[in-house]
């Protein structure tokens, strides 16, 4: 079989990450049978419509790398992909009902609808349409079109029994068709119903598998009537567990709640293969159990049998441990510091080699969660007038002696290599009889103004002797200087002081 899959978004808001996991579902099983991947725009409900939507959609599964082989972007043999410029189609096939009989047109107003619905109440029926159109004569129904006057087109749905519908994921499930009583199809502005229109567009466009989210499952039988009203054949529909949120309720993920735009993880730092990575194991696992795995890994083992209905929760903390595990061990360090490489650009960042941003990148890759980290680890990989963060200046503060014999040892080291960089530096804490950590503090404050950050000899190593020299005098004269940030009103004495430390080196 020649497998077709498709997302169909509305263009309502942020990109979604429930888009983001259907879409992922959808592009892996079509790749997985070399089939053709959808992406179609569902934008009929005009009221919520949001012309920026659209092209934010478009742009975020560019990013995931989830391709689409026809959309409204890259076009395709069933081109136009917007329901809103397929109106005619679905006219056209509402008419073809309208004729066949198996639809009909409904003038009620709002307000004998309202009344319908309070009266059903009042007597204890069931809420619904109550069919009272049906019996309209195809001349008065046409007549009444003719002058104008607004309607609906309803689908003539069977008055009881019921519809089974098959999932490929849940088997045989049967619905009482009085729940699905005649449905709108076309509305009174002439646009279609969710149901007509994703029918009728995955019936044309050669949808095979129909692969959503759980929430549309009731729907189902709807489309499955209508695919019996048209004489279609069904797809196979699946329908994804629905993510939820991370706390006791376990409710369906809302933007109320919790983060759901993809576009705004993108923004923290969050790398799209990690997204898809966390969002493959909200429904599927690999069949050797691995928790990281690729795109293309996810593709080559793909089937649907191991899709699990449990209820996935999608917790962002988890997401982040799973992007800080790509950005330590997965993403080759030549990758990672090209992305690493716009940001700092971005943040105004400037050196001269890009050897110096693969040293920075490998060294501060153990100790982030996300790209943005690296901005915000990085600055004193750039800055030489940082300043000092109150833990560092305690360290410097107990370090004065220690500095000082360093800055001397230090200049008389010709190769400034992590060999004899580590071996002076171990040399000298043995010689102190003091433990490491009395010294390497210090001078990890002098040199990055933290007392948190990497390794000191690979600080040494990446920053070179001239810049270790100009930092280690730098904290010298800070304190010298009775570390001025301490006290504010001395900071005039700190500026000389570094001063005459920079003239007298
Ligand atoms: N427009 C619906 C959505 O936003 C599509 C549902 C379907 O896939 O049939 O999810």
């Amino acid at each position: 079989m020649n497998v077709v899959t498709r997302i169909a978004p509305s263009p309502t808001g942020d990109p979604h990450i429930g888009t983001a996991y259907i879409g992922l579902f959808n592009y892996v099983f079509a790749k997985r049978h070399g089939g053709r991947f959808i992406l179609r725009i569902e934008d009929t409900d005009r009221s919520r419509y949001n012309a920026l939507s659209e092209e934010r959609i478009l742009a975020m599964m560019d990013w995931l790398g989830l391709d689409p082989d026809e959309s409204t972007a890259v076009g395709g043999p069933h081109s136009p992909y917007r329901q809103s410029e397929r109106l005619d189609l679905y006219r056209e096939h509402v008419d073809r009902l309208l004729k066949e009989d198996k639809a009909y047109r409904a003038f009620e107003t709002a307000e004998e609808l309202e009344e319908m619905r309070n009266e059903q109440k009042r007597k204890g029926l069931d809420p619904g349409y109550d069919g009272r159109s049906r019996c309209l004569s195809s001349q008065e129904s046409d007549d009444r079109a003719a002058s104008g006057e607004p309607f609906v087109v309803r689908l003539k749905t069977p008055l009881d029994g019921t519809t089974r519908v098959v999932d490929a994921l849940r088997g045989e499930i049967t619905f009482d068709n009085r729940e699905v009583r005649d449905v709108v199809l076309l509305k009174s502005d002439g646009y279609p119903t969710y149901h007509l229109a994703a029918v009728v567009d995955d019936h044309l466009m050669g949808v095979t598998h129909v692969i959503r989210a759980e929430e549309w499952i009731t729907s189902t039988p709807i489309h499955t009537l209508l695919y019996q009203a048209f004489s279609w054949e069904t797809p196979v529909f699946v329908h994804m567990p629905l993510l939820r949120n991370p706390d006791e309720t376990r409710t369906k993920l809302s933007k109320r709640k919790l983060d759901t735009s993809v576009d705004s993880y993108r923004e923290q730092g969050i790398i799209p293969e990690a997204l898809l990575n966390y969002l493959a194991l909200m429904g599927w696992s690999m069949p050797d159990g691995r928790e990281f795995f690729s795109l293309q890994e996810m593709i080559g083992a793909f089937s649907l049998d191991r899709i699990s209905l449990g209820a996935p929760v999608f917790d962002p903390k988890k997401l982040r441990f799973m992007n800080a595990k790509y950005l330590r061990d997965l993403i080759p360090l030549e990758n990672l510091t090209r992305r690493v490489k716009t940001l700092f650009e971005s943040a105004g960042f400037a050196w001269e080699d890009d050897d110096y941003l693969l040293d920075i990148v490998d060294v501060l890759r153990p100790r982030v969660e996300t790209l943005n980290d690296f901005v915000a680890h990085a600055g004193y990989f750039f800055e030489d007038d940082f300043s000092y963060d109150d833990q560092a200046k305690k360290k410097l503060a107990s370090g004065q002696k220690y500095l000082e014999d360093l800055e001397r040892e230090f200049s008389m080291l010709e190769f400034f290599d992590y060999d004899s960089v580590d071996d002076l530096v171990h040399d000298y804490v043995q010689e102190q009889g003091v433990g490491m950590g009395k010294v390497l503090q210090p001078l990890r404050a002098a040199l990055t103004g933290r007392a948190q950050a990497p390794s000191v000899t690979d600080l040494l190593v990446i920053l070179g002797k001239r810049k270790v020299m100009q930092r280690i005098g730098r904290a010298l004269s800070y304190i010298n200087a009775g570390l001025p940030d301490d006290k504010p009103q001395r900071p005039e004495k700190a500026k000389n002081a570094t001063k005459t430390r920079h003239e007298a080196a």
